[in-house]
């Protein structure tokens, strides 16, 4: 008996050892997306944008871009199974298609090898230079509250599904006590696959507080600062690990639905809920939730709006991709300032513009529904509906790389949207001023009461 029992775990070990080779060659990190490939798609007109939209939840499609019609194409990810029906439907329709990708997992890992060299590259990169990790966000953003005590505060707004800590940054001269300035708001992350979205979070951060430039000053000075750079770290953790283009949040409700993950969080506002732009399919990727609100991350982002609406004069929900500032409402309908907000938009939009890539396209600012398609539940509405004047969702550039942006170009994001950020901040306050009314002096002194002869 002694000698069996070593030599069974051996064998054990043996076979542990070569399934796991196996696993190596023929289990790749993306082999979920097998046979999935990605298609280009001409909109001559808004009849054949609805049309798409309507092949949407038939043929299960992930719509990367959606699109504008004669300007810009659709761009489609499909499935193996459903790709044959999707391109004949779309030929029946005398639509036409182009193929962007033939190999999904062959282009992320591309995409892994790139950042592989990246990050082996330099030592001693930012952390807005790379895609970090949930736990590297969390000890920078720490990390400069424990640094900056007179400037600066983390807040711990609670925890995710999967019980991570959602933490924000308060920046302000005055300890968030004066409320003659403005709060301009901003966070990024709610879709988990968007990665270069919180980068730019940690270089306004930088911006802010490390290396203040004496252009800016008035920004640290005239405005406080509400910062959240991961709202979805359940979700973003996941990209990394396990589906890279994952979008939604990972809860998990049984007595909803038990067999799939995640609620689109930028559908889960009470705001127009489940009602334009949403899946009633739980395994869906614009799947909105049982319930409004029923992702603890998106409860945060909704607290942070009521504790501070009377001040959040800008709020930023920054997502990727395809260079678009816009505003609500989801359901086309405007606000009555939707001609400032136009304008707030436009001087984000523009000076964005005059930093970006040649290559990169324009920004398109304008009502979320009008420019690209309607929504329901999102952050930006209910930024709006809860009464801040310049609720907006950010789009950044996606080139010709969707969300699959190399790090090598998160530096020039991350300064182009600086000046976007830098833009509004100031055209914002300027509004702010018709906004915020000073508290009066108090009422004078009651005057002696008249003595009343009789
Ligand atoms: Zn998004």
């Amino acid at each position: 008996m002694q000698c069996i029992v070593p030599w069974m775990f051996t064998m054990e070990l043996k076979y542990l050892v070569i399934f796991a080779v196996i696993d190596v060659v023929f289990a790749g990190k993306h082999d979920i997306y097998q046979g999935f490939s990605v298609h280009d798609v001409q909109l001559r007109n808004t009849a054949d944008q609805k049309i798409l939209f309507g092949m949407e939840y038939q043929f299960e499609l992930d719509l990367w871009e959606h699109g504008m019609p004669g300007q810009r194409e659709a761009r489609v990810m499909v499935s193996e199974e459903n790709r044959a029906a999707f391109l004949d439907a779309l030929d029946a329709e005398g639509i036409e298609h182009y193929v962007h990708l033939t190999n999904v997992p062959e282009a992320l890992e591309k995409f892994d090898e790139e950042q592989r060299i990246w990050s082996a590259g330099r030592n001693n990169r930012m952390i807005f230079e790379n895609f970090q990790r949930y736990s590297e966000i969390n000890s920078y953003i720490e990390r400069i509250a424990e640094r900056y005590p007179n400037l600066v505060s983390v807040v711990t707004a609670g925890k995710s599904f999967e019980n991570r800590d959602i933490k924000y940054l308060k920046i302000s001269t005055t300890n968030f006590n004066d409320p003659s300035k403005p709060i301009y708001f901003m966070n990024a992350m709610i879709h988990a696959r968007e990665w270069v979205t919180t980068p730019v979070t940690l270089y306004s951060i930088y911006r802010l507080v490390e290396n203040l430039r004496h252009e800016d000053a008035d920004l640290r000075d005239d405005v406080d600062w509400i910062i959240m750079p991961l709202v979805n770290p359940d979700g973003y953790e996941y990209t990394h690990t396990n589906e890279r283009l994952w979008r939604k949040t990972r809860s998990y409700y049984p007595e909803v639905n038990a067999t799939c993950y995640g609620v689109d969080g930028n559908r889960n506002f009470d705001i127009l809920f489940n009602t334009l732009g949403v899946s009633a399919n739980p395994c869906a990727f614009t799947y909105p939730g049982h319930v409004a609100f029923s992702e603890p991350e998106t409860q945060y982002i909704r607290d942070i709006l009521h504790e501070y609406k009377d001040r959040i004069q800008i709020y930023m929900d920054i997502h990727s991709h395809g260079n678009y500032v816009l505003f609500g409402y989801g359901d086309a309908s405007l606000t009555p300032n939707a001609a400032q907000l136009h304008q707030v938009g436009a001087a984000m939009g523009a000076a964005i513009d005059a930093k970006k890539l040649a290559k990169a396209r324009y920004y398109l600012v304008g009502n979320s529904a009008s420019v690209l398609y309607a929504t329901s539940g999102s952050a930006q509405d209910y930024g709006q509906f809860v009464g801040v004047p310049f609720s907006y969702t950010l789009e950044l550039p996606g080139y010709e790389y969707s969300f699959q942006v190399p790090a090598r170009y998160q530096d020039q994001i991350n300064e182009e949207t600086w000046h976007g950020i830098a833009a509004s901040a100031r055209l914002a306050k300027l509004y702010y001023a018709s906004r915020y009314v000073p508290p009066s002096p108090g009422p004078s002194p009651a005057a002696p009461a008249p003595t009343i002869a009789l």
